[in-house]
Protein backbone atom coordinates (compact mmCIF):
# COMPACT_ATOMS: atom_id res chain seq x y z
CA UNK A 1 0.00 0.00 0.00
CA UNK A 2 0.92 3.50 -0.79
CA UNK A 3 0.18 5.52 2.09
CA UNK A 4 0.60 8.57 -0.18
CA UNK A 5 -2.19 8.39 -1.90
CA UNK A 6 -4.55 8.13 0.63
CA UNK A 7 -7.15 10.30 0.85
CA UNK A 8 -10.31 9.06 3.27
CA UNK A 9 -12.54 7.63 -0.09
CA UNK A 10 -9.06 5.69 -1.30
CA UNK A 11 -8.71 4.23 2.22
CA UNK A 12 -12.01 3.04 2.22
CA UNK A 13 -11.86 2.11 -1.16
CA UNK A 14 -8.51 -0.40 -0.15
CA UNK A 15 -10.24 -1.15 2.19
CA UNK A 16 -13.45 -2.89 0.67
CA UNK A 17 -11.16 -4.03 -2.21
CA UNK A 18 -8.96 -5.83 0.47
CA UNK A 19 -6.48 -4.12 -0.81
CA UNK A 20 -5.09 -4.19 2.50
CA UNK A 21 -6.25 -4.65 5.81
CA UNK A 22 -7.53 -1.98 8.52
CA UNK A 23 -4.85 -3.55 10.64
CA UNK A 24 -1.96 -3.55 8.12
CA UNK A 25 -3.01 0.15 7.17
CA UNK A 26 -2.65 0.82 11.06
CA UNK A 27 0.72 -1.21 11.38
CA UNK A 28 2.27 0.49 8.44
CA UNK A 29 1.34 4.12 9.72
CA UNK A 30 3.26 3.12 13.06
CA UNK A 31 5.91 1.80 11.27
CA UNK A 32 5.90 5.13 9.46
CA UNK A 33 5.71 7.26 12.20
CA UNK A 34 8.68 4.99 13.83
CA UNK A 35 11.14 5.63 10.62
CA UNK A 36 10.51 9.73 10.91
CA UNK A 37 10.83 9.96 14.37
CA UNK A 38 13.26 12.57 13.66
CA UNK A 39 10.26 14.80 12.34
CA UNK A 40 8.56 14.91 16.15
CA UNK A 41 5.40 14.98 15.13
CA UNK A 42 4.32 12.85 17.34
CA UNK A 43 3.76 12.83 21.68
CA UNK A 44 1.72 10.09 22.47
CA UNK A 45 1.26 6.84 20.27
CA UNK A 46 -2.18 4.60 20.63
CA UNK A 47 -1.12 1.80 19.37
CA UNK A 48 -3.29 -0.62 21.41
CA UNK A 49 -5.82 1.38 20.85
CA UNK A 50 -5.71 1.68 17.15
CA UNK A 51 -4.60 -2.01 16.86
CA UNK A 52 -8.08 -3.06 18.47
CA UNK A 53 -10.37 -0.49 16.77
CA UNK A 54 -8.45 -1.84 13.45
CA UNK A 55 -9.33 -5.28 14.39
CA UNK A 56 -12.67 -4.51 14.50
CA UNK A 57 -13.25 -2.56 11.46
CA UNK A 58 -11.55 -5.70 9.86
CA UNK A 59 -14.24 -7.97 11.33
CA UNK A 60 -16.62 -5.63 10.07
CA UNK A 61 -15.32 -5.71 6.66
CA UNK A 62 -15.50 -9.67 6.50
CA UNK A 63 -19.04 -9.83 7.82
CA UNK A 64 -19.82 -7.63 4.79
CA UNK A 65 -21.44 -5.11 7.05
CA UNK A 66 -21.67 -1.52 5.21
CA UNK A 67 -18.95 0.73 6.49
CA UNK A 68 -19.11 4.53 8.33
CA UNK A 69 -18.08 7.73 7.09
CA UNK A 70 -14.24 7.37 8.53
CA UNK A 71 -14.19 3.60 9.52
CA UNK A 72 -10.82 2.54 9.06
CA UNK A 73 -9.15 5.97 8.56
CA UNK A 74 -6.47 6.87 10.33
CA UNK A 75 -6.55 10.28 11.96
CA UNK A 76 -3.59 12.21 14.32
CA UNK A 77 -4.80 14.41 16.98
CA UNK A 78 -3.35 17.61 18.52
CA UNK A 79 -1.81 17.11 21.79
CA UNK A 80 -4.38 19.54 23.48
CA UNK A 81 -7.27 17.83 22.56
CA UNK A 82 -8.55 15.46 25.17
CA UNK A 83 -8.39 11.20 23.91
CA UNK A 84 -9.61 8.98 27.26
CA UNK A 85 -6.55 7.51 28.85
CA UNK A 86 -3.59 9.00 26.47
CA UNK A 87 -1.47 11.15 28.07
CA UNK A 88 -2.35 14.80 27.13
CA UNK A 89 0.45 17.30 27.53
CA UNK A 90 -0.69 20.41 25.58
CA UNK A 91 3.01 20.55 24.53
CA UNK A 92 3.70 21.71 28.50
CA UNK A 93 5.83 20.14 31.04
CA UNK A 94 3.20 21.55 33.75
CA UNK A 95 1.03 18.63 31.94
CA UNK A 96 3.79 15.91 31.10
CA UNK A 97 1.94 13.36 33.03
CA UNK A 98 -1.48 14.09 32.78
CA UNK A 99 -3.83 11.56 31.13
CA UNK A 100 -7.06 12.66 29.88
CA UNK A 101 -10.15 11.83 31.69
CA UNK A 102 -12.84 11.60 29.18
CA UNK A 103 -12.97 12.28 25.35
CA UNK A 104 -13.72 15.85 23.48
CA UNK A 105 -17.05 15.49 22.28
CA UNK A 106 -15.15 16.01 18.50
CA UNK A 107 -13.12 12.19 19.36
CA UNK A 108 -16.09 11.42 20.31
CA UNK A 109 -17.65 11.95 17.22
CA UNK A 110 -14.37 10.36 15.41
CA UNK A 111 -15.03 7.21 17.12
CA UNK A 112 -18.26 6.68 16.93
CA UNK A 113 -17.63 7.18 12.63
CA UNK A 114 -15.21 4.75 13.01
CA UNK A 115 -11.44 6.61 12.82
CA UNK A 116 -8.52 5.20 14.08
CA UNK A 117 -6.65 7.27 16.68
CA UNK A 118 -3.02 7.03 15.99
CA UNK A 119 -1.55 9.34 18.84
CA UNK A 120 -1.37 12.68 19.76
CA UNK A 121 0.78 15.69 18.01
CA UNK A 122 3.52 17.78 18.71
CA UNK A 123 2.50 21.60 19.21
CA UNK A 124 3.58 24.81 20.60
CA UNK A 125 2.63 24.94 24.60
CA UNK A 126 -1.10 25.67 24.88
CA UNK A 127 -0.99 26.32 21.06
CA UNK A 128 0.69 29.92 21.94
CA UNK A 129 2.98 29.79 18.69
CA UNK A 130 3.45 29.73 15.03
CA UNK A 131 5.98 27.51 14.29
CA UNK A 132 6.00 24.60 17.01
CA UNK A 133 9.16 25.77 18.30
CA UNK A 134 7.76 26.48 21.34
CA UNK A 135 6.83 22.73 22.32
CA UNK A 136 8.27 21.81 25.69
CA UNK A 137 9.18 18.32 23.67
CA UNK A 138 11.30 19.74 21.14
CA UNK A 139 10.45 21.45 17.50
CA UNK A 140 8.99 19.52 15.08
CA UNK A 141 10.92 19.98 12.00
CA UNK A 142 9.16 20.65 8.37
CA UNK A 143 9.03 17.30 6.29
CA UNK A 144 9.64 19.43 3.24
CA UNK A 145 12.75 21.03 4.41
CA UNK A 146 14.10 19.33 7.93
CA UNK A 147 15.53 22.92 8.51
CA UNK A 148 12.45 24.72 8.28
CA UNK A 149 9.73 25.21 10.69
CA UNK A 150 6.40 23.35 10.54
CA UNK A 151 4.20 26.53 11.34
CA UNK A 152 2.46 26.04 14.28
CA UNK A 153 1.19 25.81 16.97
CA UNK A 154 -0.85 22.61 14.96
CA UNK A 155 3.23 21.54 13.66
CA UNK A 156 2.96 17.69 14.19
CA UNK A 157 -0.88 17.39 12.75
CA UNK A 158 0.37 19.26 9.83
CA UNK A 159 3.47 17.56 9.68
CA UNK A 160 1.89 13.86 10.48
CA UNK A 161 -0.39 14.66 7.13
CA UNK A 162 2.57 15.89 4.67
CA UNK A 163 4.96 13.18 5.37
CA UNK A 164 1.99 10.57 5.07
CA UNK A 165 2.15 9.47 8.82
CA UNK A 166 -1.52 9.59 8.80
CA UNK A 167 -4.60 9.95 6.14
CA UNK A 168 -5.69 13.48 8.27
CA UNK A 169 -5.45 15.06 11.69
CA UNK A 170 -7.57 17.35 13.87
CA UNK A 171 -5.56 20.82 14.89
CA UNK A 172 -7.15 24.03 16.54
CA UNK A 173 -7.33 27.23 15.67
CA UNK A 174 -6.84 29.89 17.68
CA UNK A 175 -5.05 32.68 15.45
CA UNK A 176 -4.39 29.85 12.31
CA UNK A 177 -3.15 27.44 14.56
CA UNK A 178 -4.73 25.11 11.60
CA UNK A 179 -4.46 27.08 8.64
CA UNK A 180 -0.75 28.63 9.02
CA UNK A 181 0.90 24.81 9.69
CA UNK A 182 -1.15 23.96 6.80
CA UNK A 183 0.18 26.02 4.47
CA UNK A 184 3.33 26.01 5.04
CA UNK A 185 3.58 22.17 5.04
CA UNK A 186 1.83 22.15 1.81
CA UNK A 187 -1.72 20.50 3.00
CA UNK A 188 -5.44 21.89 3.63
CA UNK A 189 -6.40 23.12 7.11
CA UNK A 190 -9.58 24.27 7.59
CA UNK A 191 -10.96 26.55 10.64
CA UNK A 192 -14.59 26.60 11.11
CA UNK A 193 -17.15 28.90 11.91
CA UNK A 194 -16.91 30.06 15.87
CA UNK A 195 -19.48 27.69 17.36
CA UNK A 196 -19.98 25.41 14.30
CA UNK A 197 -17.64 22.85 16.14
CA UNK A 198 -18.05 21.97 20.14
CA UNK A 199 -14.76 23.03 22.01
CA UNK A 200 -15.72 20.46 25.14
CA UNK A 201 -12.40 18.64 25.74
CA UNK A 202 -10.04 20.94 23.86
CA UNK A 203 -7.87 22.60 26.51
CA UNK A 204 -8.83 26.50 26.18
CA UNK A 205 -6.73 28.89 24.93
CA UNK A 206 -8.37 32.20 23.89
CA UNK A 207 -12.06 30.73 24.56
CA UNK A 208 -14.11 33.55 22.31
CA UNK A 209 -11.67 32.53 19.35
CA UNK A 210 -10.46 28.75 20.19
CA UNK A 211 -11.93 26.31 17.27
CA UNK A 212 -11.02 22.69 16.56
CA UNK A 213 -10.51 21.67 12.52
CA UNK A 214 -9.26 19.26 10.49
CA UNK A 215 -5.83 19.09 8.58
CA UNK A 216 -6.01 17.06 5.33
CA UNK A 217 -4.82 16.05 2.07
CA UNK A 218 -7.57 17.18 -0.14
CA UNK A 219 -10.59 19.97 0.56
CA UNK A 220 -13.30 16.53 0.49
CA UNK A 221 -11.52 15.06 3.70
CA UNK A 222 -11.36 18.68 5.56
CA UNK A 223 -14.79 19.23 4.37
CA UNK A 224 -15.74 15.04 5.48
CA UNK A 225 -13.96 15.53 8.45
CA UNK A 226 -15.71 18.89 9.62
CA UNK A 227 -19.32 17.44 8.89
CA UNK A 228 -18.51 14.84 11.26
CA UNK A 229 -17.22 17.03 14.12
CA UNK A 230 -19.65 19.48 13.69
CA UNK A 231 -23.13 20.26 15.51
CA UNK A 232 -24.29 21.30 18.45
CA UNK A 233 -23.28 20.44 21.80
CA UNK A 234 -24.75 20.62 25.45
CA UNK A 235 -21.45 20.90 27.07
CA UNK A 236 -20.25 23.83 24.55
CA UNK A 237 -23.17 26.43 25.19
CA UNK A 238 -21.11 28.31 22.25
CA UNK A 239 -22.03 25.40 20.04
CA UNK A 240 -24.94 26.09 17.39
CA UNK A 241 -27.64 23.61 16.58
CA UNK A 242 -28.51 22.84 13.37
CA UNK A 243 -31.60 24.90 13.04
CA UNK A 244 -30.45 28.09 13.65
CA UNK A 245 -27.66 26.93 11.31
CA UNK A 246 -30.18 26.37 8.67
CA UNK A 247 -31.72 29.72 9.48
CA UNK A 248 -29.06 31.32 8.77
CA UNK A 249 -27.47 29.52 5.52
CA UNK A 250 -31.32 29.78 4.21
CA UNK A 251 -30.53 33.37 3.67
CA UNK A 252 -27.43 32.81 1.36
CA UNK A 253 -28.12 32.15 -2.37
CA UNK A 254 -27.41 28.82 -3.46
CA UNK A 255 -24.52 28.87 -6.03
CA UNK A 256 -22.61 25.86 -7.28
CA UNK A 257 -21.41 27.25 -10.23
CA UNK A 258 -18.04 29.54 -9.80
CA UNK A 259 -19.81 31.99 -13.28
CA UNK A 260 -22.22 32.50 -9.93
CA UNK A 261 -19.46 33.35 -8.16
CA UNK A 262 -18.01 36.44 -6.83
CA UNK A 263 -15.10 36.36 -4.93
CA UNK A 264 -13.64 39.57 -3.16
CA UNK A 265 -10.01 40.27 -2.47
CA UNK A 266 -9.46 42.55 0.30
CA UNK A 267 -6.52 45.48 -1.21
CA UNK A 268 -5.27 45.74 2.96
CA UNK A 269 -3.90 41.66 2.45
CA UNK A 270 -1.57 42.93 -0.16
CA UNK A 271 0.97 44.26 2.18
CA UNK A 272 4.49 45.57 1.46
CA UNK A 273 6.37 43.10 3.38
CA UNK A 274 4.77 40.12 1.78
CA UNK A 275 7.32 37.69 -0.05
CA UNK A 276 6.69 38.97 -4.07
CA UNK A 277 7.03 34.62 -5.32
CA UNK A 278 3.60 34.43 -2.87
CA UNK A 279 1.90 36.98 -3.45
CA UNK A 280 3.01 36.11 -7.52
CA UNK A 281 1.30 32.37 -6.57
CA UNK A 282 -1.87 33.80 -4.92
CA UNK A 283 -2.53 36.45 -7.97
CA UNK A 284 -2.02 34.00 -10.64
CA UNK A 285 -4.39 31.84 -9.09
CA UNK A 286 -6.99 34.53 -9.22
CA UNK A 287 -6.74 35.51 -12.44
CA UNK A 288 -7.15 31.45 -13.56
CA UNK A 289 -9.92 31.78 -11.30
CA UNK A 290 -11.60 34.67 -13.03
CA UNK A 291 -10.90 33.58 -16.76
CA UNK A 292 -12.79 30.50 -15.71
CA UNK A 293 -15.94 32.70 -15.10
CA UNK A 294 -15.13 34.09 -11.47
CA UNK A 295 -16.12 37.09 -10.86
CA UNK A 296 -13.13 38.87 -9.33
CA UNK A 297 -14.02 42.30 -6.94
CA UNK A 298 -11.09 44.37 -5.61
CA UNK A 299 -12.68 44.89 -1.71
CA UNK A 300 -11.72 46.87 1.57
CA UNK A 301 -12.00 46.05 5.05
CA UNK A 302 -11.03 49.43 6.24
CA UNK A 303 -9.86 47.96 9.76
CA UNK A 304 -7.87 45.08 8.80
CA UNK A 305 -4.62 46.89 9.70
CA UNK A 306 -5.28 46.57 13.32
CA UNK A 307 -6.63 42.70 13.36
CA UNK A 308 -2.97 42.05 14.47
CA UNK A 309 -3.03 43.94 17.29
CA UNK A 310 -6.70 43.17 18.27
CA UNK A 311 -6.11 39.68 18.60
CA UNK A 312 -2.54 40.29 20.44
CA UNK A 313 -4.78 42.12 23.51
CA UNK A 314 -7.74 39.59 23.60
CA UNK A 315 -6.04 36.52 22.90
CA UNK A 316 -3.14 37.27 25.88
CA UNK A 317 -6.12 38.65 28.01
CA UNK A 318 -8.02 35.27 27.81
CA UNK A 319 -4.97 32.98 27.29
CA UNK A 320 -3.92 34.42 30.80
CA UNK A 321 -7.54 33.75 32.43
CA UNK A 322 -7.91 30.60 30.88
CA UNK A 323 -3.87 28.83 32.25
CA UNK A 324 -4.82 30.13 35.83
CA UNK A 325 -6.30 26.62 36.54
CA UNK A 326 -2.66 25.03 36.12
CA UNK A 327 -2.08 25.92 39.67
CA UNK A 328 0.03 22.65 40.98
CA UNK A 329 -3.44 21.72 42.64
CA UNK A 330 -5.90 20.67 40.36
CA UNK A 331 -3.77 18.84 37.25
CA UNK A 332 -0.27 18.20 36.28
CA UNK A 333 2.99 18.71 38.05
CA UNK A 334 3.57 20.25 41.39
CA UNK A 335 5.76 21.24 43.16
CA UNK A 336 6.34 20.30 46.65
CA UNK A 337 8.14 21.48 49.57
CA UNK A 338 6.16 25.06 49.04
CA UNK A 339 5.40 27.19 52.76
CA UNK A 340 1.85 27.54 51.72
CA UNK A 341 -0.63 27.48 49.03
CA UNK A 342 0.33 30.51 47.39
CA UNK A 343 4.16 29.30 46.95
CA UNK A 344 3.33 26.16 45.56
CA UNK A 345 1.23 28.09 42.86
CA UNK A 346 4.18 30.44 41.92
CA UNK A 347 6.72 27.61 42.68
CA UNK A 348 4.97 25.55 40.08
CA UNK A 349 3.99 28.13 37.50
CA UNK A 350 7.81 29.31 37.48
CA UNK A 351 9.37 26.19 37.17
CA UNK A 352 7.02 24.22 34.29
CA UNK A 353 5.35 26.96 32.08
CA UNK A 354 8.12 27.96 28.90
CA UNK A 355 8.62 31.52 28.17
CA UNK A 356 5.79 31.71 25.54
CA UNK A 357 3.07 31.58 28.11
CA UNK A 358 4.64 33.30 30.74
CA UNK A 359 4.93 36.23 28.19
CA UNK A 360 1.63 35.81 27.50
CA UNK A 361 -0.29 35.94 31.08
CA UNK A 362 2.00 38.90 31.37
CA UNK A 363 0.76 40.49 28.28
CA UNK A 364 -2.80 39.51 29.02
CA UNK A 365 -3.00 40.61 33.17
CA UNK A 366 -1.36 43.59 31.96
CA UNK A 367 -4.44 44.32 29.58
CA UNK A 368 -6.76 43.67 31.76
CA UNK A 369 -5.55 45.16 34.87
CA UNK A 370 -7.31 48.29 36.47
CA UNK A 371 -5.65 51.57 34.71
CA UNK A 372 -5.40 49.73 31.71
CA UNK A 373 -8.33 47.88 30.94
CA UNK A 374 -9.70 50.71 28.85
CA UNK A 375 -7.03 51.84 27.21
CA UNK A 376 -5.97 48.54 25.96
CA UNK A 377 -8.33 45.89 26.47
CA UNK A 378 -11.72 47.52 25.57
CA UNK A 379 -10.27 49.50 22.73
CA UNK A 380 -9.65 46.15 21.27
CA UNK A 381 -12.82 44.46 22.03
CA UNK A 382 -14.90 48.08 20.24
CA UNK A 383 -12.13 47.41 17.70
CA UNK A 384 -13.09 43.99 17.10
CA UNK A 385 -16.94 45.05 16.90
CA UNK A 386 -15.40 47.12 13.75
CA UNK A 387 -13.92 44.44 11.73
CA UNK A 388 -16.75 41.80 12.03
CA UNK A 389 -19.15 44.67 10.83
CA UNK A 390 -16.42 45.06 8.04
CA UNK A 391 -16.63 41.35 7.06
CA UNK A 392 -20.39 41.89 7.24
CA UNK A 393 -20.53 44.59 4.58
CA UNK A 394 -18.16 42.83 2.59
CA UNK A 395 -20.05 39.52 2.19
CA UNK A 396 -23.75 41.82 1.13
CA UNK A 397 -20.98 42.13 -1.88
CA UNK A 398 -19.13 39.01 -2.33
CA UNK A 399 -19.48 35.47 -1.31
CA UNK A 400 -16.12 34.63 -0.22
CA UNK A 401 -12.19 36.48 -0.23
CA UNK A 402 -9.47 34.93 -1.24
CA UNK A 403 -5.95 36.22 0.33
CA UNK A 404 -2.89 34.33 1.09
CA UNK A 405 -2.63 32.40 4.28
CA UNK A 406 0.61 33.85 5.28
CA UNK A 407 3.56 36.70 4.07
CA UNK A 408 6.07 34.39 3.78
CA UNK A 409 6.73 30.28 3.03
CA UNK A 410 8.19 27.88 5.97
CA UNK A 411 11.08 30.48 7.70
CA UNK A 412 14.60 27.97 9.60
CA UNK A 413 14.06 26.41 12.79
CA UNK A 414 15.31 29.23 15.52
CA UNK A 415 15.17 32.38 13.20
CA UNK A 416 12.15 33.79 15.00
CA UNK A 417 12.63 32.60 18.50
CA UNK A 418 14.13 35.37 19.78
CA UNK A 419 12.28 38.22 18.13
CA UNK A 420 8.26 37.28 19.06
CA UNK A 421 7.25 40.18 17.14
CA UNK A 422 8.03 38.79 14.08
CA UNK A 423 7.25 35.72 14.81
CA UNK A 424 3.70 37.37 15.65
CA UNK A 425 3.68 39.06 11.97
CA UNK A 426 2.87 35.65 10.48
CA UNK A 427 -0.28 35.60 11.79
CA UNK A 428 -0.98 38.60 9.85
CA UNK A 429 -3.73 37.34 7.37
CA UNK A 430 -4.95 34.52 9.63
CA UNK A 431 -6.30 36.04 12.92
CA UNK A 432 -9.20 38.05 11.56
CA UNK A 433 -11.05 35.06 10.52
CA UNK A 434 -10.96 34.17 13.76
CA UNK A 435 -11.79 37.80 15.93
CA UNK A 436 -14.40 37.91 13.38
CA UNK A 437 -15.48 33.96 13.79
CA UNK A 438 -15.74 33.07 9.99
CA UNK A 439 -14.52 30.38 8.57
CA UNK A 440 -11.37 30.34 6.66
CA UNK A 441 -9.53 27.08 4.57
CA UNK A 442 -5.60 27.59 3.51
CA UNK A 443 -4.88 25.44 0.84
CA UNK A 444 -1.96 24.20 -1.15
CA UNK A 445 -1.32 27.05 -3.89
CA UNK A 446 2.26 25.68 -5.61
CA UNK A 447 5.71 26.99 -4.47
CA UNK A 448 7.72 29.68 -4.43
CA UNK A 449 11.61 29.18 -3.37
CA UNK A 450 10.83 25.12 -3.36
CA UNK A 451 8.48 25.54 -0.61
CA UNK A 452 4.60 25.11 -0.68
CA UNK A 453 2.65 28.01 -1.08
CA UNK A 454 -0.91 28.08 1.03
CA UNK A 455 -4.21 30.21 -0.24
CA UNK A 456 -6.48 31.21 1.78
CA UNK A 457 -11.08 31.19 0.85
CA UNK A 458 -12.61 33.11 3.84
CA UNK A 459 -16.38 32.94 4.02
CA UNK A 460 -19.41 34.52 5.76
CA UNK A 461 -20.95 33.04 9.25
CA UNK A 462 -21.65 29.62 8.42
CA UNK A 463 -20.82 29.83 4.58
CA UNK A 464 -18.58 26.38 4.81
CA UNK A 465 -20.18 25.11 1.93
CA UNK A 466 -19.21 28.49 -0.50
CA UNK A 467 -15.76 27.85 1.03
CA UNK A 468 -15.31 24.11 0.65
CA UNK A 469 -17.06 25.14 -3.22
CA UNK A 470 -14.65 27.58 -4.31
CA UNK A 471 -11.33 25.18 -2.89
CA UNK A 472 -12.51 22.35 -4.28
CA UNK A 473 -12.34 24.78 -8.25
CA UNK A 474 -8.88 26.14 -7.09
CA UNK A 475 -7.31 22.91 -6.42
CA UNK A 476 -8.86 20.61 -8.90
CA UNK A 477 -9.43 22.41 -11.74
CA UNK A 478 -6.89 24.98 -11.94
N1 LIG B 1 0.16 31.84 16.09
C1 LIG B 1 -0.94 32.36 16.84
C2 LIG B 1 -0.51 32.63 18.25
O1 LIG B 1 0.59 32.36 18.58
C3 LIG B 1 -2.12 31.45 16.74
C4 LIG B 1 -2.12 30.35 17.69
C5 LIG B 1 -3.32 29.44 17.53
O2 LIG B 1 -4.11 29.59 16.60
N2 LIG B 1 -3.47 28.55 18.47
O3 LIG B 1 -1.29 33.12 19.02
Amino acid sequence: MDLKKLTIKKTQEGLLSKEFSAVELTKECFKEIEKEKDLNAFLALNKDGALIQAEIIDKKITSGEALKKLDGVPIAIKDNILVKDIISTSGSKILENYVAPYDATVIQKLKESGAIILGKTNMDEFALGSSTENSAFGPTKNSRNRECVPGGSSGGSAVAVAADLSVAALGSDTGGSVRQPASLCGVVGFKPTYGAVSRYGLMAMASSLDQIGPITKTVEDAEIIFNTIRGKDKLDSTSVDDERVKIITGKFSKKKNLKDITIGIPKEYFISGMDSEVEKNIKNKISELEKRGAKIKEVSLPHADYALAVYYIIMPAEVSANLARYDGIRYGASERGAKNLLETYFKTRAKNFGDEPKRRIMLGTYVLSSGYYDAYYLQAQKMRTLIQEDFKKVFTEVDCLITPTTPTTAFKIGEKVDDPLAMYLNDIFTVSANVAGIPAISLPCGEAHGLPVGIQVMGQWFGEEIVFEVAKEIENKL
